[in-house]
């Protein structure tokens, strides 16, 4: 066992986690587990419970009659939601050092990085909606009925049992992007983690209870696509909030049609990073760098593709190599550390996959190999890859890794075609000294988040979601909570 653990990690660490619905810790109900493993040792960690569907059913049981009218969540006020909310803000930062540690050992990404980012966004993200429970607010709306009189308004209600589904990337964050609109807005909720990742997860549901948020209101059940399926089909959910493989996105959109059941997906990235002749060129290498392998490449928003103008496309080049190549890989327990490993062997065999194909199609490993780094753990060096054609696989499929492609560009028109020559649109960048080319550049890129002279800038208050195949709906911000609820219109004659 890794000495720099702490005592409460380990202790997490010492007996099978189970699942949590209606605020008990329960086993599998056919008693089935599963290990999670540690990606930079390939040691199992700790054996998890892995909800069936009968699992489900009690869960959905437990939501249900949490949401109820009467039940004590239904009787909460706005200010106590608001309250709630953010005390769980703050109990996550009061354990953000063990978040750090369980996430880094269950998803291999850094200490620091986990505690700088997913954790301290996490906590973030309760504070933030904590403002808007008490500011779902209606309107009033005028009527021209002759000679009577009405009075109609509209209400914010919850839609009722919402099912999280998340993936392993940021496991904390992305199951808070679910639970905390969800309990803003005063629906309940069943989250289930990702398989490779149920740490975070189930530590945050002993978090929530402790915060006094009532029995049923969230449950957790980790399991695999088996647990998520079970979870579409159901007819007591009401609503599914997903993030995932563009793949998935669509069976869940199919399978959801049983009750008609809400769907918002935030699905695959492919995002072109655009780097002019007149940018800051220094700045957009650094950019590119950081747009590209990020989160060790595993983050849907990441500019995989890099498009550079002809003028500068050596440069560029050059540095995007160079930084790529200086990258320490290893263990995120080592503070020496620059990136950690992929997320799971799967995750690693496919990536190493795809730059090798690269190669074989007749494209050039500017930095990085198709080779394993180490013998034990799923660590990838950083792939820079050029001469690669629109039509390769590392140029039209979502790798989730830390591969970028670089490719030439002449003039705005052709750059703007081929970033746009894609089935995803999460996000784009552009780079440009000339404010006329970045904005108009960026109007015409078919993106949810566009970034200009920058990458990965980010706030829980700014929206976020995807044009094309990369989802329905938006999440966080102002606009995140409108998936949560239903509107209902209230017309009343003035008699
Ligand atoms: P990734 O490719 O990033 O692993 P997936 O889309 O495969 O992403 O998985 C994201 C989440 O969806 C995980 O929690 C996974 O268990 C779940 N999942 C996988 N298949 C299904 C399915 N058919 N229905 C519902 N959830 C699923």
């Amino acid at each position: 066992m890794n000495p720099a653990l702490l005592p409460a990690v380990r202790s997490f660490l010492s007996s099978p986690r189970q699942l949590l619905i209606d605020g008990e810790w329960v086993d599998a109900k056919d008693g089935r587990t599963f290990a999670t493993v540690n990606p930079s040792t390939e040691e199992e960690l700790v054996q998890v419970a892995h909800a069936s569907s009968v699992d489900v059913d009690r869960a959905v049981v437990a939501a249900r009659a949490a949401f109820e009218s009467g039940s004590p969540w239904s009787k909460m006020t706005p200010r106590d939601r608001s309250h709630l909310l953010w005390r769980i803000g703050d109990l996550i930062d009061a354990h953000a050092d063990e978040f750090a540690q369980l996430e880094a050992l269950d998803n291999g990404k850094r200490v620091e990085a986990a505690r700088e980012g997913d954790i301290a966004i996490a906590a973030e993200l309760f504070r933030y909606f904590a403002g808007w429970a008490t500011k779902m607010e209606g309107t009033s709306i005028p009527m021209s009925v002759p000679g009577r009189e009405f009075h109609a308004y509209t209400r914010r209600e919850p839609v009722g049992v919402v099912a999280g589904i998340v993936p392993w990337n940021f496991p904390l964050l992305m199951a808070c992007f679910k639970i905390v609109p969800a309990i803003t807005a005063g629906n309940t909720v069943i989250l289930k983690p990702a398989e490779q990742t149920p740490l975070t997860a189930l530590r945050l549901g002993e978090l929530l209870l402790e915060a006094g948020v009532p029995a049923g209101v969230v449950n957790v059940l980790p399991g695999f696509g088996d647990t998520g399926a079970a979870l579409v089909e159901h007819h007591g959910v009401d609503k599914v909030a997903f993030t995932g493989s563009t793949e998935v996105g669509k069976k869940i959109a199919a399978a959801a049609a049983g009750n008609l059941k809400k769907v918002s997906l935030e699905l695959g990235g492919k995002a072109p990073n655009i780097i002019f002749n007149d940018a800051d060129i220094e700045a957009a290498i650094a950019g590119a760098v950081l747009g590209g392998f990020f989160n060790e490449g595993q983050c849907c928003v990441n500019g995989s593709r890099l498009y550079v103008q002809r003028g500068v496309f050596d440069q560029v080049v050059a540095g995007v190599a160079a930084a790529a190549a200086a990258i320490k890989v290893g263990d995120g327990f080592d503070p020496t550390s620059q990136m950690g490993p992929l997320v799971s062997q799967e995750q690693h065999e496919k990536v190493l996959g795809y730059i090798g194909g690269a190669v074989r199609d007749g494209a050039v490993l500017t930095a990085g190999s198709a080779d394993r780094v180490g013998d034990r753990g799923f660590f990838v060096q950083p792939t820079l890859i050029t001469g690669v054609d629109e039509q390769m696989a590392v140029q039209t499929d979502e790798i989730f890794g830390p591969v970028v492609t670089a490719i030439p560009f002449d003039t705005e028109d052709e750059v703007v075609a081929a970033a746009n020559n894609t089935v995803y649109g999460l996000a784009a960048g552009v780079w440009s000294n000339n404010i006329g080319t970045a904005h108009r550049v960026g109007a015409r890129l078919r993106a949810g988040t566009v970034w200009l002279n920058t990458w990965h800038a980010d706030d829980v208050t700014l929206p976020r979601g995807g044009f094309k195949q990369s989802g329905w709906g938006r999440e966080l911000g102002s606009f995140g909570l409108d998936d949560y609820t239903e509107l209902k219109t209230v017309i009343a004659e003035l008699r």
